[in-house]
Order: C-alpha cells, then sequence, then structure tokens
C-alpha cells in the first residue's frame, strides 16, 4: 500500500492505472470506524485499484464549528487500510489542497444545498462539492463510494457529478449502526457515557415514525410534532431540525404516500449528530422487510 501525501504524486499514479482496470474512490475525513469499512471493503470487491482519501476539509466546517478538535487518527486509519487491501492511502495536508492564496469554490444551488443541513450549516455543502471536485479531478475514480448516513451529501453530490459532467459513478452504501441503533459516526466519540445512552435517541424517534406509519398514520406533520416531543422528553438532547421529505427533492411532504424519508439533526453534548430513515406507507410487512434501503438501486458491478 501506498502514502500519497502530494497532488502531483497522486496523479502519475492514477496515470499509471490504465483501463479496462478501474479505479475506487472512498473519500473521507478519517478517524475510521465501520461505516467507513463498509465502503473500503464494497470498492475492493468492484473495483482492480482502490484509493481512500483521508482529509479533514477545513472548508466544509463553520465558524464555531468542531474542525480543531475533530478526531483525527492518521496512524490507525493508515493500518486499518492496509488490513483492508487498499492500494493507496491519499492524504494531503490543508496546504497542499488549499494553498495560501487559494479561491475557486464549487457553489451548489437550489433547494436541494440550502434546506435542512445547507440551512443549518452555511457554506458546508460548498466545502463540500469544492473538495470532492478536487479529489475527483486528482484520482479520476470510475466509481466513488458514499454512506447513505449523509443523505443529503449523496443527493449534491449526485446532482454536481451529472451537472459538471463528470465520469465517477457514484454508489451510495447503507448506514452501518451500533447494536442500539445509534448509526456510526467519527463525531460519536465526543459523547461521555451517559450522553452516549441518550445518543440513541435519533434512532429511535427515526424507528417510531416507521411504526407510526406501519399503524397508519399519513399526517407528516403529526409524525415532525411527535418526534419533537420525544426529543424534548431527552433532556440531554437539542434537536436542530426534524423534517419529514420526498426522499428525491428533499421537500417537504403534505401527506406520506409511498416513500418517504425522515431526516434529523440533534445536538448531545459536544457532538452535533445526524441520522436518516426512509419509511414505506402502504406495502406489506414482509414487502417493506425485503426493500433495500438504498439510494441506488443497481450497482454496476466494475469488471
Ligand atoms: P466522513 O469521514 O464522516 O466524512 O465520512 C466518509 C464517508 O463515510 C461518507 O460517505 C459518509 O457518508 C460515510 N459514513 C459515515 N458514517 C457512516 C455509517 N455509519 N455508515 C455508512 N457510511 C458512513
Amino acid at each position: 500500500m501506498r502514502l500519497i501525501k502530494e497532488i502531483s504524486q497522486m496523479k502519475d499514479c492514477r496515470k499509471k492505472i490504465k483501463a479496462p482496470q478501474t479505479v475506487g474512490l472512498v473519500p473521507t475525513m478519517g478517524a475510521f470506524h465501520e461505516g467507513h469499512l463498509s465502503l473500503i471493503r464494497k470498492a475492493r470487491q468492484q473495483c482492480d485499484k482502490v484509493v481512500v482519501s483521508i482529509f479533514v476539509n477545513r472548508i466544509q466546517f463553520g465558524k464555531g464549528d468542531d474542525y480543531q478538535r475533530y478526531p483525527r487518527n492518521l496512524s490507525e486509519d493508515i493500518s486499518l487500510s492496509e488490513k483492508e487491501g487498499v492500494d493507496v492511502v491519499f492524504a494531503p495536508s490543508l496546504e497542499e489542497m488549499y494553498p495560501q492564496d487559494y479561491s475557486t469554490f464549487v457553489q451548489v444551488g437550489g433547494p436541494l444545498s440550502s434546506t435542512l443541513e445547507g440551512a443549518s450549516r452555511s457554506g458546508h455543502f460548498k466545502g463540500v462539492a469544492t473538495v470532492l471536485i478536487k479529489l475527483f479531478n486528482i484520482v479520476k475514480p470510475d466509481f466513488s463510494y458514499f454512506g447513505e448516513k449523509d443523505y443529503q451529501q449523496v443527493l449534491i453530490v449526485k446532482k454536481v457529478v451529472d451537472e459538471l459532467n463528470l465520469d465517477t459513478q457514484i454508489i451510495v452504501l447503507p448506514t452501518i449502526r451500533e447494536k442500539d441503533g445509534l448509526a456510526l459516526s467519527s463525531r460519536n466519540s465526543y459523547l461521555n457515557k451517559e450522553e452516549r445512552k441518550a445518543a440513541v435517541i435519533l434512532y429511535k424517534a427515526l424507528e417510531k415514525a416507521k411504526l407510526w406509519i406501519e399503524e397508519g398514520e399519513r399526517n407528516p406533520f403529526s409524525i415532525v410534532s411527535k418526534i419533537k416531543d420525544l426529543i424534548k422528553k431527552e433532556s440531554l438532547a437539542k434537536l436542530d431540525y426534524v423534517a419529514v421529505v420526498n426522499p428525491e427533492t428533499l421537500e417537504k411532504v403534505e401527506d406520506i404516500k409511498g416513500e418517504v424519508l425522515a431526516l434529523l439533526a440533534v445536538s448531545i453534548g459536544k457532538a452535533r449528530l445526524i441520522d436518516n430513515l426512509l419509511l414505506i406507507a402502504g406495502r406489506s410487512y414482509l414487502e417493506k422487510k425485503e426493500k433495500k434501503f438504498s439510494i441506488e438501486r443497481s450497482i454496476k458491478k466494475c469488471e
């Protein structure tokens, strides 16, 4: 496995990989957990060469966000990457990606980027889109792997790739959770014991929403209001937003028909956590069980 820190070296390395060999990219901010590893494993199964990028992207953090204390664990991430059979870890410095006079950014317009996370974290998706375009240009991946945990990010990345005519195929994989349902996140490390217990409220609330819909609830406003009440009861939790939306546009729905997506963001102690769940109204329990909760329905195999 190679560890590359310079953009020019990463580009040279990529040039030596010729079609029909395929390259898979897993963009991360490091501090690996099983969620990251699930993406790496899928890339390993599907592609000839796997590149994992590790870069805490300063420009997607707002003022007062957790950039300084964001967990960093490069040596452990490198050894995990090696174990998973990764070919290249690309871990550039901040100066390498954004030199002193850096001034080019990718601005994603439209309601998709101004709602939910976009509304709560001004400039966040501009930072995400900018770093991803840079990574796509440096690594030129045939396939790029993302987690459904960051659902809005996935929709935005797909839109950017489509609108800027990029040649990478976006592969989306399901959220990996702890036994009690808490979605794995590098930010979970901020939680103390008590807060960790409280953090399960995000998943509990989503599961409740699923249950209410199974029981026949079709009013999204009532679901949102019941979730707000649930979160209020958890004294350590502070709700940022909860919404029931169309899974493709993220627009709020007026009533619940077919598939809807519930998303929420909650602060617990120093951790701001997000989660989401796709909910399906009007199907039998068995059909629902068989349904794959993934945005990407057909994953093309790299040969
Ligand atoms: P991050 O390092 O947090 O920027 O995440 C890197 C990638 O891992 C993103 O595509 C995330 O959506 C994905 N990811 C983060 N947490 C999980 C999880 N619990 N399950 C699956 N994928 C995840």
